[in-house]
This record gives C-alpha cells, structure tokens and sequence, in this order.
C-alpha cells in the first residue's frame, strides 16, 4: 500500500499548520511546527506572495495529509463526494470521515490516524463480526465495530480497557470495558473539527 514518506513533522511544517500526525508528541512541547513555524529547507522562512490557485493547492494537500490519503484516492472521494446530493466539499469531508482508520482514531483506540490505520491492517478488527483489514473501508449508520476476540488480551487492548474516553464525535459511541463501538448517524461538517476550507479543493478540482 502507497504511503507518505515524509516525516510527519515536516508535513506540519509544509503547510504551515498543525495537522496532529503523531498523536500524543501532537500536544507537548516537541511539537516541531512549534518550535520551528516555518516551512522546511533552505528558504523555508522566506515570505512568498501566494497565488489563488497556490492557496487551493495548499488546501487540498493539507487535507490529504491529516487523513493519510494519496492524491488518485483523494480525488475518487471528490468524484463521489460531487455524485451526492449536498455541498460536495461537506460530503467529501463525511466521506473520508467515515474510513474505518479515522473511525478507530475517533474512537480513540489509536492515537493518531496512522497509528489507527495501522492497527486496521494488521486485522485486530471485526466490522459487523466479519474481518475488516481495509483501513479506508467505508462504515456506514449501525455497523458494529469490536475488537477480535483473539486480539483482546494483547497488552495494547487491555490498556484500552481502562483508559478514561474523553470526547467523542456525537455520530460515534465506543465502550472501551467490551472494546465495541458503533455508527449512529453519519458525520455532518459540524462534527468534523478539522481547520479545512473544503470549498476551495472544490474549486480546485472543477476548474
Ligand atoms: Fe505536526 Fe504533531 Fe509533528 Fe507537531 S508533533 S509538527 S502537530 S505531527
């Protein structure tokens, strides 16, 4: 499976943004973008007039990179996001909201999304009780998602048995003591906290 190589620090600093690719680190004072806010290289702290299409360019790689997605795959979810009925760039965020990675992450079974898709393709999860490995499945309203039983007495789960949840996304509910957690609704633009300007990869991709 493709993947950034990039370090992820350096993403932050590429866009100019925390984009909270490595969990907890995310939150202390060793957050690179923090102690160097500029772009990474040579003329990183060099100021540069931006053009309209460079700001849409930076809007779409900027979302790209928070949900670990590379550029063909992105675009089937604007491509499908402007089938719907709706605001295309809403239904695209929903759309990659609702990968089975971002789930777990949501739920707060894995730290940061890559850590969350990590533990999907390693296969430590059931969807409805059948075996999900595919980190950009798609759920849908009432899917059930549970720990394997196989996989629950791993040190990783037992520690997630105990662990406090703090917020969730009001679209999911997640019981760490039976590891299982479930879709209510489908996630609306007001439940998505990511600090993205969807319309303008709209305009980027209907020119
Ligand atoms: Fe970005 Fe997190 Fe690295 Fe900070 S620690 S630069 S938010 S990935």
């Amino acid at each position: 499976m493709a993947k950034y190589t990039e370090s992820k620090c350096r993403l932050c600093r590429r866009e100019g943004a925390k984009l909270f690719l490595k969990g907890e680190r995310c939150f202390k004072g060793s957050c690179a973008f923090e102690k160097r806010p500029v772009a990474p290289g040579q003329h990183g702290m060099a100021r540069k007039k931006v053009s309209e299409y460079g700001l849409q360019l930076r809007e779409k790689q900027k979302c790209k990179r928070i949900y670990g997605v590379l550029e063909s795959q992105f675009r089937k979810y604007y491509e499908k996001a402007d089938r719907m009925k709706g605001i295309t760039g809403e239904n695209m965020l929903s759309l990659l909201e609702r990968r089975l990675d971002n789930v777990i992450f949501r739920m707060g079974i894995g730290s940061s999304r890559s850590q969350a898709r990590q533990l999907v393709t390693h296969g430590h999860f059931t969807v409805n009780g059948k075996n999900v490995n595919i980190a950009s499945y798609n759920v849908r309203v009432g899917d059930v998602i549970a720990v394997k039983e196989n996989k629950r007495g791993n040190k990783y789960f037992e520690e997630i048995k105990t662990m406090k949840i703090g917020a969730m996304p009001k679209w999911l509910e997640f019981n760490p003591e039976t590891l299982e957690g479930k879709i209510l609704a489908l996630p609306t633009r007001e439940d998505i906290d990511v600090t993205i300007k969807e319309h303008m990869i709209v305009e980027l991709y209907s020119k």
